[in-house]
């Protein structure tokens, strides 16, 4: 028995795994990680793999970073935490000075959490009570989009599409007005419709600007984006953005609302906001976000919410260290020049494959759609598995195998993911 095979035995003795049917765990290769290094993940054999996913799209500047460790020790010196309950923390107060200077929320401020989908939540619940200080009735509902995907808790899952394994929750999930998918044309059109039909019921409109990314990376149209923007404007209407994938980079900007003329009233961020290395989220709420919560101490016009981790300080002080090496680093410049060379690589070597539908990129998200044969089952699956097999970790949602590498990437390492999705495309096609 090899270590992996040892390691993997005890995992499925005493660990449950997300998204991840646990009868099946040992069967399917999982890596049983050991250390990460670069761009690199090295099992418990030794054996080395490109980390193509960036973890779960978390991953921003690599692994292992020797200025990114040393924010952290540095902080460790200083404490690891203290509560942000009434009281603050000095790297925490820098992190927010310097979030603020680059999210594009006007005057914002910053409440933390610890994952993606509590963001969200705190977004939804700032959004609701804002129209209760307000002394509005009846804004109580959320536009949402089809293929949504914001977060596992209850009212992330709420504001979500059903699939991802979200139908099963029905009799929780609270009722959302639901604009089309990204992939029809006509979605913001319609949204915008919606919008002025019931701006009298909607609390807030919730969007992934630009990508919508565990629906496959669906792509937006950014005018259409644009005019939702607008609609939710003209007819006062909240806007909340979730860059908790897109964010800090991963389409070529540091926020993808950039590039579709958003300016949220509620920003939700995670993921990447400590370089994939420690759980960090926060919400962004604007100015006039803020000030209607202002009112009588211990009032009701509070936000009665915080999470016990919220505002670590050793995430504030990576999160910290990160902002300021993407700007050293011109890390934006390589996700341009390194998306243009992928989706030129795409182009020639993988888009014309019978078994490919279709491929899509923006900035260093991208998903290859594969047009798997009738009857052919677990096929992202399947091709994935292979280019794991060839040192290069890659996962699939659904038929999707998705590419999300490191924004530090390299070119001789895109060439690689390349090559090697190339062999796995056509390893399962030969072999349906
Ligand atoms: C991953 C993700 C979330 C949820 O974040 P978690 O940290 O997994 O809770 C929410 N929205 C988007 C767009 C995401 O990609």
């Amino acid at each position: 028995m090899t270590a992996h095979d040892e390691w993997v035995q005890r995992d499925a003795q005493v660990v449950w795994h997300g998204f991840t049917q646990m009868a099946t765990f040992a069967d399917n290769g999982p890596i049983i990680v050991d250390r990460a290094e670069g761009r690199e993940l090295i099992d418990v054999d030794g054996k080395r793999y490109l980390d193509a996913i960036s973890s779960l799209w978390v991953t921003t500047l690599g692994h292992h970073v020797p200025e990114l460790d040393d924010a952290i020790i540095r902080q460790l010196a200083l404490g690891a935490h203290s509560t942000m309950l009434g009281n603050g923390n000095r790297v925490v107060v820098e992190l927010s000075e310097a979030l603020a200077r680059v999210v594009p929320v006007d005057d914002p401020h910053f409440l933390y959490a610890s994952d993606g989908a509590s963001a969200v939540e705190q977004a939804l619940k700032i959004a609701f009570q804002y129209w209760h200080n307000r002394g509005a009735t009846g804004r109580s509902t959320f536009l949402a989009f089809g293929g949504a995907y914001h977060g596992d808790t209850i009212g992330a899952l709420s504001v979500g599409d059903d699939g991802f394994g979200a139908d099963v929750f029905n009799a929780l999930r609270f009722p959302v007005v639901r604009a089309p998918a990204f992939d029809d044309p006509a979605c913001f059109d319609v949204a915008a419709g919606l919008i002025s039909e019931h701006a009298s019921e909607l609390a807030a409109v919730i969007v992934e600007p630009s990508v919508q990314a565990a629906a496959g990376m669906q792509l937006a149209d950014h005018a259409g984006l644009a005019r939702l923007g607008a609609a939710c404007r003209a007819h006062d209407v909240l806007l909340i953005c979730d860059e908790i994938a897109t964010g800090f980079g991963r389409t070529g900007t540091l926020f993808a609302s950039e590039q579709c003329d958003l300016r949220p009233d509620l920003l939700c961020l995670g993921k990447g906001l400590t370089a994939g290395y420690l759980p960090m989220s926060v919400t962004a709420a604007s100015g006039r976000v803020f000030a209607e919560f202002l009112g009588d101490d211990l009032g009701e016009r509070t936000l009665y919410h915080g999470h016990s981790f919220g505002g670590n300080a050793l995430a504030a002080a990576v999160a910290l260290r990160h902002l300021e090496l993407i700007e050293a680093w011109d890390v934006l410049a390589n996700v341009r020049e390194r998306s243009d060379e992928l989706a030129g690589l795409l182009h020639d070597r993988i888009a014309a494959k019978p078994a490919v539908r279709e491929v899509r990129l923006r900035g260093l998200m991208g998903a290859v759609e594969l047009a798997p044969p009738a009857g052919a089952r677990f096929w992202g699956r399947r091709v994935s598995a292979a280019a794991v097999e060839r040192g290069v970790l890659l996962r699939s949602i659904g038929d999707n195998v998705t590419l999300m590498p490191p924004l530090t990437i390299t070119s001789e390492e895109i060439h690689r993911i390349v090559h090697v999705l190339g062999d796995a495309i056509d390893q399962e096609a030969s072999n349906p």
